[in-house]
């Protein structure tokens, strides 16, 4: 039996969301169409979007689907924006240096103006520089991550948010990680825009939204074609992901526990096998599934290698950019270079995650760290 242990990477599917997707398959479910079987593909949709938004305590309304998080993401970062009948233009976009390459990248804004956000050595958005360089920036569009996808470590968003705000300006946040493993509500962090990833709550892949704290906000269509998703998405819709991905978030948002048990016998045990053991950003508020650590003059890619042939699926730093030989940008962020950084290993747990796990977790590190 293998142990899975990288959440943050891609989640099992939720047996619920599983059921909810055969429920879908091999059924014509176009909702765009009048007959009955259209009807019945819209009303699943509905559903999903309902139990979507109830996981952040948003308007239904102002739920849209996408393909997942990179295109939900690259929607959002759109320099025009609409608010009920008001226009507005944002020149410069800020992001945070620790964010995930589809913000990084800066989706619709000019590369020239793209603009990077300090953080602290824990990987937390430098609040008196963000209140500087918004201090002399008229109507910036600001993006923060709630939780990062490497370490875990959460951001001060409602403190964020009230910055950008007073200086006039949006607030996007990348909520991929955090949602459904810890509360988030888009009123409390006062964000203008949300975006989510069905597969890293135990949805399936492909599948994403974008959540808008007020329906009336409009974002241009990235997509472009007919008039699904009330124009902001063209695209027949995934019904069978959509279902699944709705499944999986009312499922998701009823285990909501703050629970830091596993994480905690996790980090313990590696504290009792070598003092030598780093754990990245463990002072500061985390994810209670995410576990970054490394020991100096060990390579993360020799551990993943002896992990996986004792049956234990774990990551280096951020799997999406798997295969790149080099320190994540997020721990260079935080000013680790060589040897402990290009050493890091992410533990992320889940919902099917058990004590047993984390044991034989520590007992194969103890082999290999030794
Ligand atoms: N944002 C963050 C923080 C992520 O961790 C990821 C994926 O790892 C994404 C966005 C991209 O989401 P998706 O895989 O659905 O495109």
């Amino acid at each position: 039996m293998r142990i899975y242990l990288d959440h943050n990477a891609t989640s099992p599917l939720r047996p619920i969301a599983q059921k909810a997707m055969l429920e879908c398959l091999g059924k014509p479910l176009n909702a765009s169409s009048i007959h009955g079987e259209g009807r019945e593909g819209c009303k699943k949709i509905e559903q999903a979007r309902s139990q979507v938004a109830a996981l952040v305590g948003v308007d239904p309304k102002g739920v849209t689907f996408t393909s997942g998080g990179t295109e939900a993401n690259n929607t959002v970062l759109s320099p025009h924006l609409q608010f009920g009948s008001e226009k507005r233009y944002f020149e410069k976009l800020f992001v945070s240096s620790i964010e995930h390459p589809c913000v990084l990248s800066g989706g619709r804004f000019r590369q020239e103006n793209l603009n990077f956000l300090p953080v602290d050595e824990n990987g937390i958005v430098k609040l008196d520089a963000l209140a500087e360089i918004l201090n002399v920036e008229e109507a910036p569009f600001v993006s923060v991550m709630a939780a990062n996808n490497e370490t875990g470590v959460i951001q001060p968003i409602e403190e964020i948010s009230k910055i950008v705000h007073e200086a006039n300006g949006f607030l996007h946040v990348d909520a991929v990680q955090a949602a459904g493993k810890m509360n988030i509500d888009i009123f409390e962090y006062e964000a203008d825009v949300m975006t989510l990833s069905a597969h890293k709550i135990g949805g399936p892949q492909g599948v994403g939204a974008i959540v808008r704290r007020s329906p009336g906000l409009g974002i241009p269509a990235l997509l472009k074609g007919g008039g699904q998703e009330l124009g902001y998405r063209a695209g027949t819709e995934n019904v069978a992901a959509i279902a699944g991905f709705g499944a999986a978030a009312e499922e998701a948002c009823l285990n909501i526990s703050n629970d830091d048990r596993l994480q905690k016998r996790l980090e313990a045990g590696l504290k009792m096998l070598s003092s030598d053991f780093v754990i990245f950003a463990d002072e500061v508020a985390r994810l209670p599934n995410t576990t970054c650590f490394a020991k100096i003059g060990k390579k993360a890619e020799t551990a993943l290698i002896s992990y996986d042939m004792a049956g234990i699926a774990v990551s280096s730093g951020s799997a999406c950019s798997s295969g790149k030989v080099g320190p994540s940008h997020v721990l260079q962020a935080m000013g680790f270079e060589g040897d402990l950084a290009l050493g890091a290993i992410r533990v992320s747990t889940g919902w099917n995650t058990v004590e047993d796990d984390i044991d034989s977790f520590l007992n194969v590190t103890r082999r290999f760290y030794g």
